[in-house]
């Protein structure tokens, strides 16, 4: 097997989130010899043919060209006329019960050398609703080839550039793809308006994100542009766009729409300065009975049914937390904090994003809530300040995990439980082996699928302390 040889075969399994193993024959006269070759982006049981593109001693990497013959796991109607093409949903061509089976069987995976059998045996996956379920998107401006017209959705494929017009995406409410038509519609009727060219770092126009609750149908529209939108002829242009947004006939009531100016070169949504063109500069959104006020940049989970789902699982693993005092770490606008508040004796949130935490006060108090505090730092620090001790430890952080230097931190409390939800469970397998490691045992896991479609997961366990600490 050479780089740049083309091959055909099987793919025997997809490990977390799309890393296929593709097994492929070479006969020679010494008879025949299989290699597995590792291929992104396909599903147990494709026969695909793909290119070698590195070999370095036994790995052997591979890129998909072509699937031959579908998954046995694959439907015969596949809902969304841009599956393929789109980057979003790589699992969308298996009926449901099907991707939840593969993501489950993924996690499991994961966890293997760190859960035991019987808690992996017990193992579950819960899911929310599985189309029109995110409250928040985040639509790129580019063109779908190289100098074509404008577009606006996601990113291709495996594709760095390329950008995929979502007529209709199956993921996100009606309003949003309206107001992303609306969108698109309007800028390409002006004339000299460009997309934001990553290459050159010339252009106007980059994201449009569009949030939406799910409980009262409030949207915040935010248009991410460079700062050439802040001359007089970019005000005009602000100006007519809000005027048109309003216009639309939609389910939902817009409730705000800000113009956020971003000059960074990396290709997030950033913000140099926000302004507020309409309305208010949040909306609120209810799970399990609270309230919560979304900011344009704070962390709130995408699927709102499907967080309810989740919290729950929190709150059953949390288990009998009467007169605890319990830290949730990495507490973005303080949901969990909030939903454990009513039994607790206090919840103490950390959160590094200013704004999140200021939201998460102002939610505590529509909630009547006054047994939470909030602090605004990193978890690597706060823990060095705060006074109190934990009886408990909730953690929630971002995809790359605990920080291993927090971590160290949070294993000195040596609280008896701790419960971790993880967006990434490579991270959390990783993390878990050095909760293993100082007398923590995993209890109880489950998956709760977030994303349908798509081939993110969110894993939930309750770890108990079951030795001492080595050392
Ligand atoms: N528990 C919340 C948010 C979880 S997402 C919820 O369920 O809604 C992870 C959060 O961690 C984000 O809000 C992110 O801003 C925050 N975060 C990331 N790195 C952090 C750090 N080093 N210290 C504190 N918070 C951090």
């Amino acid at each position: 097997m050479k780089k740049g040889q083309i091959y055909t075969g099987i793919v025997s399994k997809v490990s977390f989130p799309d890393k296929g193993v593709v097994v492929c024959a070479e006969e020679d006269e010494n008879g025949k010899t299989e290699y597995e070759v590792s291929v992104k982006g396909v599903l147990p049981g494709q026969k695909v043919t793909l290119r070698i593109t590195k070999k370095k001693n036994k790995k052997i990497e591979g890129r998909l060209l072509e699937v031959n013959e579908k998954s046995p796991l694959e439907g015969s109607i596949i809902r969304c006329k841009h599956f393929g093409a789109c980057g979003g949903c790589s699992y969308l061509s298996m009926p449901y019960e099907n991707q939840k089976t593969l993501k489950l069987s993924q996690v499991k995976e994961l966890l293997s050398q760190t859960v035991s059998q019987d808690v992996l045996q017990k193992m579950e996956i819960l899911n929310g609703p599985t189309e029109g379920y995110r409250n928040k998107m985040e639509f790129t401006f580019g063109d779908e080839y190289k100098d074509g017209p404008l577009s606006l959705g996601m990113h291709k494929k495996n594709s760095f550039y390329d950008i995929v017009n979502l007529a209709d995406c199956r993921i996100v409410p009606k309003d949003m793809n309206a107001i992303r038509i609306a969108t698109l519609e309007f800028m390409k009727g002006i004339d000299g308006i460009t997309y934001y060219n990553r290459n050159n770092h010339n252009g106007h126009l980059r994201h449009l994100v569009v949030r939406r609750s799910t409980f009262n149908g409030q949207i915040m529209v935010n248009l991410v542009t460079t700062s050439s939108f802040t001359t007089d002829f970019g005000k005009k242009i602000l100006e007519d766009y809000r005027d048109h947004l309003m216009k639309l006939q939609l389910e939902g009531i817009i409730s705000g729409i800000l113009h956020t100016v971003n000059d960074s070169v990396a290709d997030t949504v950033a913000a140099d300065s926000i302004e507020l063109l309409y309305g208010k500069d949040f909306i609120t959104e209810r799970l399990l009975g609270l309230d919560f006020k979304i900011t344009p940049f704070s962390f709130f989970q995408t699927n709102s049914k499907g967080a309810e789902v989740l919290y729950e699982k929190v709150r059953e693993y949390a288990g009998n937390i009467n007169g605890k005092a319990i830290f949730d770490l990495y507490s973005g606008t303080g949901t969990i904090a909030q939903i454990l508040s009513p039994v607790a004796k206090e919840v103490v949130g950390v959160e590094i994003v200013r704004e999140a935490v200021e939201a998460a006060k102002v939610n505590a108090g529509l909630n009547g809530i006054t047994n939470c505090r909030f602090i605004a730092d990193d978890v690597l620090k706060a823990l060095d300040d705060i006074e109190e001790k934990p009886d408990m430890i909730i953690l929630d952080p971002p995809r790359d995990g605990v920080n291993p230097k927090a971590l160290v931190k949070i294993l000195s409390y040596g609280v008896d439980d701790i419960v971790y939800i993880s967006c990434k469970p490579t991270s959390l397998a990783r993390d878990l082996e050095i909760f293993n490691e100082n007398g923590y045992s995993v209890k109880e896991a489950c998956c709760v699928d977030m994303f349908p479609g798509t081939v993110h997961v969110e894993t939930v366990v309750l770890m108990s302390k079951v030795n001492t600490v080595k050392g």
